[in-house]
């Protein structure tokens, strides 16, 4: 009988890294551009406004990307030109460089 379904790995299994989308890649190659990507949701309204250690005013907002799941942070400090963007967690760019994982089960 043909239709047997094949070995699917469960949907919940636990993935420490998720590969970032092109999108967040982009972002990550170009942090200081103003523009967020178009798969970004801003996450609050209003920005965290406070001041650094040196005693500069800071504000920061998050967003989240809808596409791959990763909360980034814009920071726009008072007296500077270029805004930074931080992933909250460091992003796993997809390809044969990834960590460990899934290649070892292929044979
Ligand atoms: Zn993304």
């Amino acid at each position: 009988m043909a239709g047997m379904t094949s070995a699917v790995p469960p949907p919940n299994a636990p993935r420490p890294a998720r590969p970032a989308c092109d999108h967040c890649l982009a972002l990550a190659a170009d942090s200081r551009r103003r523009e967020p990507h178009a798969r970004l949701a801003l996450k609050h309204t209003a920005p965290l406004v406070s001041r650094s250690a040196a005693g500069v005013p800071f504000s920061m907002l998050t967003f989240t990307c809808r596409e791959c799941g990763t909360v980034w942070r814009l920071y726009d400090r008072a007296n500077e030109l270029f805004v930074s963007w931080v992933p909250e967690c460091p992003l796993a760019p997809r390809g044969p460089a990834a960590p460990g994982g899934v290649a070892d089960r292929i044979k």
